[in-house]
């Protein structure tokens, strides 16, 4: 998997690419990722990659030339990347959308500041605009963070544990059941008696049981779309989900 990430502060990556399991899974040949610096493609004197918007009004945007040129040189460059403007105008992303950007196999990164991109670069060089969520920070480069570590944990090998990630929240539809680990006892609070019980298929049950209490009871949204097996649907409706 590869992501180029372009932004005029690259010295923002430093540190988080380079700690845990990025670090380790960019060593191993696992993922590549490339931060581009915006202003490497601005050829005036001064490097300047933005200027104050046309028509009036508050702050700057980032003038279209060293954005088509820096975008143009990675397209220019195998394999075709998907271009991605980080946005909070942009699709929301959720597990499935994380998905679908793990499948582009090579994603290049706006990462936006100030009052964002010159339109045209929206309209005319870029494939899709995502957003982390329904409020504003200061530059796309949190996001674009957001979307290496989401993709990267779905490339094999990257998380350890296949298993963590097959079975983690979002993945099955689902919020994760409850997790415990040493004392048996804390302060007078005991693990549930199942989990020390070794009866696996019991564990099971009872993690699948917690998995469906804790996503009625803190998004039922998403049961919706999970995919449920009529004993899951029973458990759901003795615990007061209405269809
Ligand atoms: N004026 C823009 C607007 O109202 O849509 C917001 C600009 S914001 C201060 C600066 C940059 O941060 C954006 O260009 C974008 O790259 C990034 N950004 C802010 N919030 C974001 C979000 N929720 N998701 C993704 N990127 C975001």
């Amino acid at each position: 998997m590869q992501f180029d990430i372009i932004t005029i502060f690259p010295e923002y990556f430093v540190s988080p690419l380079e700690t845990a399991v990025l670090k380790k899974a960019r060593q191993k040949g696992l993922i590549q990722i490339r931060v581009i610096n915006l202003r490497d493609f601005a050829f005036d004197k001064h490097k300047m990659v933005d200027d104050r918007p046309f028509g009036g009004g508050e702050g700057m945007v980032f003038k279209p030339e060293p954005l088509y040129r820096a975008i143009d040189a990675l397209k220019a460059e195998p394999p075709a990347p998907w271009v991605v403007y980080l946005s909070p105008q942009g699709r929301l992303l959720n597990q499935n959308v994380v998905k679908e950007l793990y499948e582009k196999r090579r994603l290049v990164l706006i990462c936006g500041r100030y009052e964002g991109i010159d339109e045209r670069i929206r309209e005319y060089c870029i494939d899709e605009e995502i957003s982390i969520g329904d409020y504003v920070v200061f530059g796309g480069e949190v996001a674009a963070l957001v979307i290496v570590e989401a993709v990267s944990r779905l490339v094999p090998g990257v998380v350890g544990c296949k298993d963590s990630v097959e079975k983690e929240s979002f993945s099955q539809g689902l919020l994760k059941y409850p997790q415990y680990t040493r004392p048996r006892e804390f302060r007078g609070w005991k693990v549930p008696e199942v989990l020390v019980s070794g009866d696996h298929a019991r564990i099971a049950r009872w993690r699948r049981q917690k998995s469906l209490e804790i996503t009625l009871k803190r998004r039922p949204d998403l049961l919706k779309k999970a995919s449920l097996t009529e004993e899951d649907r029973q458990i759901l409706r003795e615990l007061g989900w209405k269809e």
